[in-house]
């Protein structure tokens, strides 16, 4: 189950929420932007439980059943996936399952409650009487039917007995009424139900297909239809299946990964043990660790599909390996409200983390299943060949970049040594590349919008190009008038190249010329300066500055009040707003 998102909010139930959350990995405390700090922001409750609700994230929210209730209430005559909601009193005396009862709703109120020391307020009748929810088989197994189901419950709850036939080990310690000769029976089986009204019908995942042969699919449409026609011909219910297995070389094949998207089910790849093509069951031999009985299928073209049913479910994770993904994402400048959904969602999925420690550790709060493989004395290149090393074992990578991750950083070293490389496990990657707010970005808006008109970014650092380079293009920019932002601007091992840098751009603008400093953007002490570039001076600046030089037409005018921004960073200087025009003076 994805874990939940506590909500909160009022600093009075921060502490209730603290508790909850260590009860659950990977939780994150959600509060009320301005009232309190905690994991994640959100600026209005309604729209953001609607959000969660939508995205099937559990929600524990920590005010009153009746707002909660309130603020979802829209979402509810949607049918689709309703993810657990509860609501718990501030002061954690009350633990109330709202919705999500197929979901798990009365299990987590029965932790949530365990954890607070209360009792939880369970209405489900068929819960109450038999201790356990009988409709949400764990996972690795699905109800066939939900409306059969639901019957099925009531008859129990009318005083019936139920058998039990086929393997359901979570319900040994359930109070149910059992008989063996009872009429309703409760039966596991991966075969598909055939509409006998008196069985309550649970479909262990324990099917695998192989997809082999030379034959591709156009698409994943016709490719999962092919593999609903061979469960079906085996009698094998659609629900049953636990993964779909291909051989490593097609991992990069879109009909493959849209089949297994049609059919809800984990994609997998196993090597290919012989020299040949690879036949299905030689994949279902290979990728497989637990016994099983092959049933091949034959089709009158060359895709060739081979089935694996195994006695019980079968954890798709133990099956082959997974398609490797590589998502070099950049944080923004820090703030947390400044990092793109998409790259928060790359950090939730990822089993692997790369980057330097400090932007790691601004990327958490992690779970405790995350690798994270400090890199801090490993140089770019290296850095990227390990990324790909892990991704193509299948794991989840996500690598760390500060800012926008193309912008000086490491998205352009990962495509360099993929380049490089040549090598066809790391072009089998599911690599992507998310943007960031870059520090330029964020100190301008910070100053208002100094990089309005034409403008460059410029690294000042000689580390990784002559020093020549650098000066050619500062004079050329200087000369066109642009508008310059300067990363890496200064360092203890590169003393001397600011004022350098300085020198060559006081040949082509005047004194006057607005310049804007950012420190820290974003982050905790973060703050602004704007002043002329007659008065800057390289002590100003260090390796953690944004460097803004304007054009001569950059302006600056007073402002009235500040913002009262949570990443503001008006500190020092926030007396000024400073522009560039979009219209140059002709
Ligand atoms: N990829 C990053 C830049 C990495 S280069 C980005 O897009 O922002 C590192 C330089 O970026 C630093 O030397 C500094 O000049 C600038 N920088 C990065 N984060 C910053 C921040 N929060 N505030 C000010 N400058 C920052």
């Amino acid at each position: 189950m994805k874990p939940p998102a506590i909500v909160i909010l009022g600093a009075g139930a921060l502490a209730t929420a603290r508790r909850i959350q260590r009860a659950f990995e990977g939780a994150q405390v959600h509060a009320l932007q301005g009232r309190v700090d905690a994991d994640v922001a959100y600026t209005e409750l309604g729209a953001h439980l609607r959000d969660l609700y939508a995205r099937g994230t559990p929600i524990v929210a920590l005010c009153a059943a009746g707002i909660v209730i309130r603020c979802i209430a829209t979402m509810l005559a949607d049918k689709g996936a309703e993810p657990p909601v509860l609501a718990v009193a501030e002061d954690g005396s009350a633990v109330v399952p709202l919705l999500g009862g197929l979901a798990g709703v009365n299990v987590m109120a029965r932790e949530i409650a365990a954890t607070l020391a209360v009792a939880p307020a369970i209405t489900t009748s068929g819960e109450l009487r038999f201790g356990t929810c009988v409709l949400n088989p764990p996972e690795g197994y699905a109800l066939a039917d939900i409306g059969q189901g639901k019957r099925f419950v009531s008859d129990l709850l009318a005083g019936e007995s139920t058998r039990i036939e086929g393997d359901a080990p979570w319900l040994d310690d359930a109070a149910l009424p059992r008989s063996a000769s009872a009429r309703l029976a409760i039966r596991v089986t991966p075969r598909a139900w055939d509409g006998h009204e008196d069985e309550l019908v649970i479909h262990p995942r324990s099917v695998v297909v192989a997809v082999a042969g030379s034959h591709t699919c156009a698409d994943g449409d016709e490719l999962s239809t092919r593999v609903l026609k061979a469960l079906d011909a085996h009698g094998l219910a659609a629900l049953s299946l636990a993964a779909l297995l291909a051989p490593t070389g097609r991992m990069t094949d879109p009909a493959l990964a849209g089949a297994a998207a049609r059919l809800n089910v984990p994609l997998r790849f196993a090597a290919q043990t012989v020299d040949h093509e690879a036949n299905a069951p030689d994949l279902l031999h290979a990728a497989l660790r637990v016994p099983y009985e092959t049933l091949q299928n034959h089709a009158d073209d060359a895709l060739e599909l081979a089935l694996a049913l195994a006695p019980l479910a079968i954890d798709p994770a133990t099956i082959g390996q997974a398609r490797g993904r590589l998502t070099v994402i950049g944080l923004g400048p820090g703030h947390r409200d400044l990092l793109a959904p998409a790259a928060r969602r790359a950090l939730d999925e990822a089993t692997d983390l790369l980057g330097y420690t400090t932007y790691v550790e601004m990327a958490g709060p992690l779970r405790a299943d995350q690798r994270v493989h400090g890199t801090d004395n490993r140089e770019e290149m290296q850095r990227a060949r390990h990324a790909f090393e892990l991704a193509s074992t299948g794991r989840s990578v996500v690598m760390v970049s500060s800012g926008d991750p193309g912008v000086f950083a490491m998205a352009a070293a990962v495509l360099e040594a993929l380049e490089h490389a040549a090598n066809p496990a790391w072009d089998a990657v599911d690599l992507s590349i998310v943007p960031g707010i870059s520090a330029a970005m964020a100190t301008a808006a910070l100053a208002g919008a100094p990089l309005g008109h034409d403008f460059c970014m410029l690294s000042l650092s000689d580390n990784l190009k002559p020093w020549s380079i650098i000066e050619t293009r500062l004079r050329h920019a200087a000369e066109a008038d642009l508008a310059m932002a300067f990363y890496n601007p200064i360092s203890r091992a590169r003393p001397w190249q600011l004022d350098k840098a300085l020198d060559i751009v006081r040949q082509f603008r005047s004194p006057a010329t607005t310049v804007v400093l950012g420190r820290d953007v974003g982050r905790p002490g973060g703050t602004l300066r704007s002043l002329t570039l007659g008065e800057l001076n390289s002590s100003d600046v260090d390796m953690r500055t944004m460097v803004i030089i304007g054009s001569s037409t950059t302006r600056r005018f007073a402002r009235s009040g500040a913002s009262g921004d949570a990443h503001d960073a008006h500190a020092a200087d926030g007396a000024a707003w400073v522009y560039t025009p979009r219209s140059y003076p002709a």
